[in-house]
């Protein structure tokens, strides 16, 4: 059977990061991405956890991705007046990883994801709008009129996955959580004592954060409950809501441009995607939408990627390397999306922040600590052990 090539839909960094690792092996590939490149700028910052990072490196790309961001050492909980809490070390979840935790750039990911693919592969402003099978093939729309058929479809495209939803018309669409998030970059400098760390403050309505991001920079972020997501708070409203916390919270909000501040309501989906019929699979928060709270949607979404290119690189049955990333990844993937769900929930319980001051005061550092090393996994989840599929017990 012939090597059969990729087409990918979405350009994000689940998309990138498997066009990456196809091409390392010299594996054709092709990328349809609706946006201009132009718009990788912003998109503020990212949690990069030790399985990104372990991906990042297997990919030679540690080096480059950690040139913008900050080692991240320490999660620091506090109390809304600056009380230390919880201290958790982070070098103690990366295990068998061996990797550190960083803050990056979200601009800088994906462009250097990007950096060294062929650009004749990479189709910016090429919009998918419309997917149907065509015999044993995929034929995909794009706006303008342009026509491709091929023989293989991956979607990356996000949380309201058009390749998802034109193949399985019955899913249920993403949820909103009940809650908006706020980002943004302030040009601050930090005193030493929060170097290399995340502080995080839970309020009685909403948690605050923010850690260091290259120099001089510090990458914000907080969520707001919210009841009606079709018109979420302006950036004042969060001001209003965290300014009297303590100092810098108020002044890192106040110093960041407002064209820089991201304000996006909170969905997830927590079901799984049947097997497919056809040859396409999904990757990223196409498959598997998680809430910001374990940090680690994007993370998951490169574990995805590299998990499908290894499959696809050692099989030239492109249908069983679909299935057996299926198999490896999906299940593994929702279970951090489940966790994620349930800590969005505790941190926007209505009760009294004292309250959830004391309830975490209560959960000892070992259980964060195994909950955390769960989260971010093994990678001995990327040795492609043996799966058993449905037909060949
Ligand atoms: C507030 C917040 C904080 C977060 N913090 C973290 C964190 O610290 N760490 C972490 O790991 N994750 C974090 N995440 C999650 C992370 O942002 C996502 O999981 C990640 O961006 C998913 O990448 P993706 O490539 O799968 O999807 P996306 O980033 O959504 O990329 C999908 C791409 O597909 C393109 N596209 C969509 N439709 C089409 C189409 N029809 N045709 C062609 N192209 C199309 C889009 O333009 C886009 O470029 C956070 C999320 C939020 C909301």
């Amino acid at each position: 059977m012939d090597i059969q090539p990729v087409t990918i839909v979405g350009g994000g960094i689940t998309g990138l990061t498997l066009a990456q690792a196809l091409w390392q092996h010299d594996y054709p590939w092709t990328i349809y991405e609706a946006r201009s490149e132009k718009a990788y700028d912003g998109g503020a910052a990212l949690a990069m956890a030790p399985n990104a990072m372990g991906i990042l490196r297997r990919l030679g790309l540690a080096e480059a991705i950690t040139d913008a961001g900050s080692r991240i050492d320490h999660y620091l909980f506090v109390t809304p007046s600056g009380l230390p809490l919880k201290s958790i070390s982070l070098p103690k979840i990366s295990g068998a990883w061996n990797e550190s935790s960083w803050a990056v750039p979200r601009s800088h990911i994906l462009r250097t994801l990007a950096a060294q693919l062929p650009p004749d592969q990479l189709h910016y402003q090429h919009p998918v709008t419309e997917i149907r099978t065509q015999g044993t093939d995929i034929r995909l729309t794009i706006q303008g009129g342009e026509s491709v058929l091929t023989p293989l479809v991956i979607g990356a495209d996000g949380a309201h996955s058009q390749v998802r939803d034109s193949l399985w018309t019955n899913l249920k669409p993403p949820q909103y959580q009940g809650f908006v998030a706020i980002r943004g970059v302030a040009e601050v400098d930090l005193p030493t004592k929060c170097q290399h760390a995340v502080i995080q403050v839970w309020g009685g309505a909403g948690e605050f954060g923010f850690s260091p991001l290259g120099k001089g920079k510090v990458y914000w972020f907080a969520t707001l409950p919210w009841n009606d997501v079709e018109n979420p708070p302006a950036a004042e409203q969060f001001y209003h809501h965290f300014h009297r916390w303590f100092d810098p919270i108020g002044s890192l909000m106040r110093t960041t441009m407002p064209e820089e501040i991201l304000i996006h309501p909170i969905f997830d989906r927590l079901e799984a995607f049947p097997v497919p019929e056809s040859p396409v699979t999904l990757i990223g928060d196409a498959a598997h939408l998680m809430t910001p709270n374990t940090g680690q949607g994007a993370c998951q979404g490169m574990v995805d990627a590299f998990v499908l290119a290894q499959e696809l690189n050692s099989s030239r049955d492109a249908h069983r390397a679909l299935m057996r990333y299926r198999e490896r990844r999906l299940e593994s993937a929702l279970t951090v999306a489940r966790r994620s769900h349930r800590l969005g929930q505790l941190i926007h319980l209505p009760m009294p922040a004292w309250i959830k001051m004391s309830i975490l005061r209560a959960i000892p550092t070992s259980v964060v600590l195994s909950t955390m090393k769960k989260v971010v996994g093994d990678p001995q989840s990327l040795e492609g052990r043996q799966v058993i599929l449905p037909g060949q017990l």
